[in-house]
């Protein structure tokens, strides 16, 4: 059985947090002399003068509402960066603890782990991109604190296996955060339902991808109302700002244009694989669950510096293990998409 308050730093477990004047006061009426703010107005074209919601309430319930989970097993960060940093900060004793991470993956909690001098375990996945089960619950030690799952995973694009995910969530007893950016481009099922079973799980999601807020640095983290609790003792007070509450909320709203651009990305990602798979120059075209294409060149390097010659730029990730000779390439617009197609053409034919 998972006991999450023995995996917790104990500093953090007594930790007193930083009471805003709007955690005093949360009404919505009232003359506020609180929290020095500016009475008269703000130099910006909106009113940005009063303190964001410290909770952002009223955005929860309509993500809560959206996702079926209640609102206080929701933490909201500026982006998904925010809570990756948390959670290393909240279970992993520097020098000490170490994360365990599945490379090729998303970077970030690489980082995270460093910034923090929380030692890594690298499993690599297999040559087909999925979880070495076996070598991950063999590489476990007892200092091992958090497991990140990518899925679908960046930059392979493809979603890992339900039940090598499954065997990690019934045999580890630390913290398991499943990575879900991609998760509006998949045709599989959320993990998001099993933070009810798991209360060690955590489900990362982003307004970055799917919903086109990448700029506003809107990221979710659903789990246990316990991991939440602890993710708002150590957030920054505002960490969510005035303009992105509300423009979320708006946003939250269009639900149909988000799955009318999801549709419309995945149609694209269609075209533009069965495109690059006829060409001579392109070794492999990974299957995607993402709004990207993993894809294998015979000459990697130079289609690169080809494309980035001619204004479009590509992710190369070709030197990275196990993605040797692999550029990460976005679904753009389908007038993007033609313009990589026919500068693609060009350097074939030049
Ligand atoms: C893009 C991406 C995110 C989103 O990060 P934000 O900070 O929310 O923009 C998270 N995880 C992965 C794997 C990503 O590729």
């Amino acid at each position: 059985m998972v006991d999450i308050e023995k995996l917790i730093r104990p500093h953090i477990k007594i930790l007193n947090p930083y009471s805003s004047a709007r955690d005093e006061f949360s009404g919505k009426e009232g003359i506020f002399l609180d929290a020095n703010e500016n009475p008269l107005g703000s130099t910006a074209q909106k009113p940005y003068n009063r303190y964001p919601d410290p909770y952002q309430v009223s955005l929860k319930k309509a993500i809560s509402k959206l996702k079926e989970v209640d609102a206080n097993q929701i933490f909201l960060g500026n982006g998904s960066d925010e809570a990756i940093d948390l959670l290393i900060r909240i279970f992993c004793n520097p020098r000490k603890d170490n994360v365990l991470v599945m490379p090729p993956t998303f970077e970030m909690y690489e980082v995270a782990a460093v910034i923090n001098e929380n030692p890594l375990i690298k499993v690599h996945l297999t040559k087909d991109y999925q979880i070495d089960l076996e070598m991950v619950l063999k590489s476990i030690t007892s200092s091992t604190k958090i497991i990140f799952i990518c899925s679908p995973n960046n930059p392979t694009g493809n979603s890992m296996d339900n039940d090598k995910i499954e065997k990690i969530l019934s045999q580890f007893n630390g913290i398991i955060v499943i990575d879900e950016a991609y998760i509006d481009f998949s045709d599989n099922a959320s993990w998001l339902p099993a933070i009810q079973k798991y209360p060690n799980l955590v489900i990362l999601q982003t307004f970055s991808k799917a919903w086109g807020m990448a700029g506003l640095r809107l990221g979710m983290a659903f789990s246990s109302s316990r991991i939440i609790e602890l993710l708002n003792k150590v957030k920054s007070p505002y960490n969510i700002n005035v303009a992105t509450q509300k423009l979320a909320i708006s946003g939250l709203k269009r639900k149909e244009q988000k799955d009318y651009m999801v549709q419309k990305i995945l149609a694209e990602r269609k075209i533009l694989a069965r495109f690059l798979k006829q060409l001579s120059i392109v070794e492999e075209v990974y299957p995607s669950d993402a709004n990207f294409l993993l894809v294998k060149f015979k000459d990697a390097q130079n289609v690169y510096k080809y494309l980035l010659q001619n204004n479009v730029i590509v992710r190369n990730r070709s030197n990275i293990f196990l993605c040797e000779g692999s550029l990460r390439i976005t679904v753009g617009t389908e007038s993007e998409n033609k313009s990589l197609i026919s500068c693609l053409k060009k350097y074939i034919d030049r």
